[in-house]
Order: structure tokens, then C-alpha cells, then sequence
């Protein structure tokens, strides 16, 4: 039986670009060795762009719409796209032709031989703000020297699963879902192909900044507990010095006609103090309602409308 290879691409409010995107798949499907099936998300989009997808099934086969209830954003998106493919592997790409389609080619050529994730990592990102590149840079330096596992530099959400990956991934219900350090931590045999990064093809970025830091956020707290530990370290380092402070004030005062004074420094030291104390708490409280979110035990989303085909209660 020839392979079956599912693309999931989550889309939200992208009616300028989808038909180009469709075209390009188009012109994509019929090069690939093999059947195609497409599953565009529709996450909550108050465009016109799940229309389009919906008449675009009328003329293509292989096209399927899946449509979430309301915006769950990005990552949860993909999630719901990996839940109803079918794929014996699955391509996961964002909707705006950043992800050149074409690449999918050499993702799955890296796929027949043997390898079960396929990262495609970025050479260069045309039309990005420096602010952006130099983020994701720090971003990605920081979480792979905390955490424990090795994420691949400039490595998004695009890249090509075996059904072996997607059904470990299945098996991981967890709501804050940052999913390249998923994929990196399942294992399995990973490999990379190099791409050049588009610019978006139209319409506008809908990772704002405060989104992408709610995304760092999910990856560091998500694979790492050293912030955690920091409430270790800074209250060991400050009690030490706290000590040896205290020891040094008692030999003044006991050796030494010093008049022991300062308000001023004790207020120093304690808004210092206090202001660390809120600190750590507030990390605390990061892990915490993750924990508070994790025992609701919600699911992860609600399908409005299911025009993939697959069964309806597919979803986690
Ligand atoms: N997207 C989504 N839900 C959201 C935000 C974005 O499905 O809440 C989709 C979006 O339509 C696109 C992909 O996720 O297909 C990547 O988003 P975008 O291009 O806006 O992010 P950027 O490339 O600027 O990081
Ligand atoms: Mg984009």
C-alpha cells in the first residue's frame, strides 16, 4: 500500500493567504510518492477562512477541515490537527507559507531512510524584526542550557512525525503544550533538513509579543525546574552573606567603640529582601497553576465542526 502522508496546518484568520496556500499544496501533492491528505485547523478564525477551505473540499480530494470551537491558540491547534490525521506520517506547517510547502519533499526523502522526526530547522528569516531573531536566539540558548532536554537551535513547529512519534505525542495529555520540546523529548531517530525561512505570504503575525513570551514561558516552566531552584540558591546565597554580616556588626560592636547605625540600610535590605521573596513566590506560583490547570483535567479542546472524516471523539 502506498504511504499515506497527512499535512496538519492550523490557520486562524488567514483568508488572504490560504488560497495561495492551497494552490502551493496543490502543486506539492502531486510530486509526493504516495497519498496526500491535508487537515487544516481552523482555530477559530472570524474571517471568511474556513469558507474557503470548505469550498476548496468541494473541488480537492484529500482536503479536511477541522474546527475548533473557539481560538485555542497555536499549539493546541496542531494538537487537535495530530489527534485526526492518519497519516504513516504527518507534516505539521503553519498556514502562511512561511513553511515553504516544498520542503515537505526532503522531509519525508529524510524520512525514508529511516528517520522518525524530521526537524526543519531554519537557515535565515527573511522579513523577521531583529527583535525577533535576537529573542528566539537567547530564548532557545537559555531553555537548552536549563532543561533537560536538547532542543535543536532555530527549530519551530515544522517538521514531519512517524505514526510512531504521533502516537507517543497522543499519549501526552498535557495542557500547556510546548511542542518542539515535546518532540524532542519523546526521542526516537530525529534528524534535520535546513530550509530557508519565507516571509509571510500575507495578512499579519498573530504571535504578538506577549504570546511568544507565554510560549517561553510554557517551554521553560514545561522542561525545566531550575527556576524552582533559584529560590534555593538565592536564599542559600543570602544567608551566608546575612551571617557573615551579623558576625561582622557583633565584632564592631563587642571590639570597637563603633556606633552601630542605619535605618537607611535596613530598609535597603528589607524592600531587597521582600522584593526577592515576591519574586520566588511568583516562580512558585508559575508551577503551581500549571498544577491547578493540569488537575481540572479539561479537555484540551471542543471540535464545532468535524470534516475530516474521522471519527468525532477523537479529541483528548
Ligand atoms: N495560528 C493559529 N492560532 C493562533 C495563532 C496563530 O492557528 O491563535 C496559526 C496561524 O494562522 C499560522 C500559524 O499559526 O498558520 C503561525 O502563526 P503566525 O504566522 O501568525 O506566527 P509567526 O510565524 O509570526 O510566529
Ligand atoms: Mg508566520
Amino acid at each position: 500500500m502506498p504511504d499515506l502522508i497527512s499535512f496538519v496546518i492550523p490557520f486562524k484568520n488567514e483568508e488572504e493567504v490560504l488560497p495561495q496556500l492551497l494552490q502551493r499544496l496543490e502543486g506539492l501533492r502531486s510530486r509526493i510518492d504516495g497519498s496526500t491528505e491535508i487537515i487544516l485547523v481552523d482555530d477559530g478564525s472570524t474571517d471568511d477562512s474556513a469558507g474557503i477551505v470548505a469550498r476548496a473540499m468541494a473541488d480537492v480530494a484529500g482536503i479536511r477541515l477541522l474546527r475548533l470551537s473557539r481560538n485555542f491558540g497555536h499549539q493546541i491547534a496542531v494538537t487537535a490537527g495530530l489527534d485526526y490525521a492518519q497519516g504513516d506520517a504527518v507534516i505539521i506547517m503553519d498556514a502562511d507559507l512561511q513553511d515553504p510547502p516544498e520542503v515537505a519533499l526532503e522531509l519525508i526523502e529524510s524520512w525514508k531512510q529511516g528517520n522518525q522526526i524530521v526537524h526543519a530547522q531554519r537557515n535565515r528569516r527573511d522579513g523577521e524584526t531583529w527583535f525577533k531573531k535576537v529573542s528566539a536566539k537567547l530564548f532557545y540558548r537559555l531553555l537548552n542550557r536549563l532543561s533537560s532536554v536538547e532542543i535543536p537551535r532555530d527549530v519551530g513547529d515544522f517538521r514531519l512525525i512517524d505514526a510512531r512519534v504521533l502516537h507517543a505525542i497522543r499519549q501526552m495529555p498535557e495542557r500547556d503544550r510546548f511542542l518542539r520540546g515535546m518532540f524532542s523529548w519523546v526521542g526516537f531517530r530525529q534528524s534535520i533538513v535546513k530550509y530557508d525561512r519565507a516571509k509571510r505570504e500575507a495578512g499579519v503575525t498573530k504571535y504578538p509579543i506577549v504570546k511568544m513570551l507565554r510560549l517561553a514561558i510554557d517551554g521553560l516552566i514545561g522542561f525545566s525546574d531550575a527556576p524552582l531552584r533559584l529560590a534555593l540558591w538565592l536564599g542559600a546565597i543570602i544567608s551566608i552573606g546575612a551571617i557573615f554580616y551579623g558576625l561582622y556588626i557583633l565584632v564592631l560592636a563587642v571590639f570597637t567603640d563603633t556606633l552601630i547605625q542605619g535605618w537607611a540600610s535596613t530598609v535597603v535590605i528589607l524592600s531587597l529582601l521582600s522584593g526577592i521573596n515576591l519574586l520566588v513566590s511568583g516562580v512558585i506560583g508559575l508551577y503551581v497553576g500549571r498544577i491547578h490547570a493540569e488537575s481540572k483535567q479539561r479537555p484540551l479542546y471542543f471540535i464545532t465542526e468535524n470534516l475530516t472524516g474521522g471519527p468525532d471523539d477523537a479529541e483528548t
